[in-house]
């Protein structure tokens, strides 16, 4: 027993993309059963499919790149929240922490069972631009959820991003928290050093406390 909780969505063709994003696609350069000394695997992909960080990059012109990214918020204690049945999630359902009550955790993560892995969902939920700020304000190192965005699907100025951003905040966006019960963890989920890029796809465990 590994003890690890896999909280990753499985890279494979039909993943759900961003309308208009690029699909997931991989295919052989090598193969042993053509011949080939060993199979080499290759894959055209955007780089916010599946469970991934998102990068200042992403939005802000001269913000960081993965590579640029401290990986040090991407490991370390994280509390799991259940919000289901929560659309917009507001300064009100983040509660204890509000309060002070969960000293020592610097790392959110959303449960809001609005997003699916195989089919992109015209609207999920989603933080309010309150609820960012709380958090920054709060100290947070990170912040994850459950769906491809910690805005609304219809978002096109993004401020949520920007608000945690601005305040230093790590964003993991398609994390499967289904089969994870609320409470305190540690989550490992480090990014690949991309340079020049906005986002990178993570392998993302929990470890019960
Ligand atoms: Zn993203």
């Amino acid at each position: 027993v590994s003890g690890l909780i896999d909280i990753s969505q499985t890279l494979k063709a039909g993943i759900a993309t961003w309308p208009g994003d690029t699909a997931f696609a991989p295919f052989w350069v090598m193969r042993l059963e053509s011949g080939d000394s060993c199979n080499v695997g290759s894959v055209t992909m955007s780089l916010h499919t599946g469970t991934h960080a998102d990068a200042p990059r992403h939005f802000l012109a001269g913000g960081a790149t993965p590579a640029e990214m401290d990986p040090s918020p991407f490991i370390g204690k994280a509390l799991v929240l259940d919000l289901a049945g929560v659309h917009t999630i507001l300064p009100e359902h983040l509660g204890n922490l509000a309060t002070g009550k969960t000293e020592g955790i610097e790392r959110i993560l959303f449960r809001t069972g609005t997003a699916r892995a195989d089919q992109f969902m015209g609207t999920f939920a989603h933080l309010s631009d309150s609820a960012a700020r709380l958090l920054a304000d709060l100290g947070v190192l990170l912040v994850g959820i459950d769906t491809p965005s910690v805005d609304s699907s219809d978002s096109r100025e993004l401020l949520v991003h920007k608000v945690l951003a601005g305040a230093g905040i790590a964003i993991l966006e398609n994390l499967v928290l289904a089969h994870v019960p609320a409470g305190r963890y540690e989550l490992i989920a480090l990014p690949l050093k991309l340079e020049g890029m906005d986002a990178s796809p993570v392998r993302a465990v929990l470890r019960a406390l």
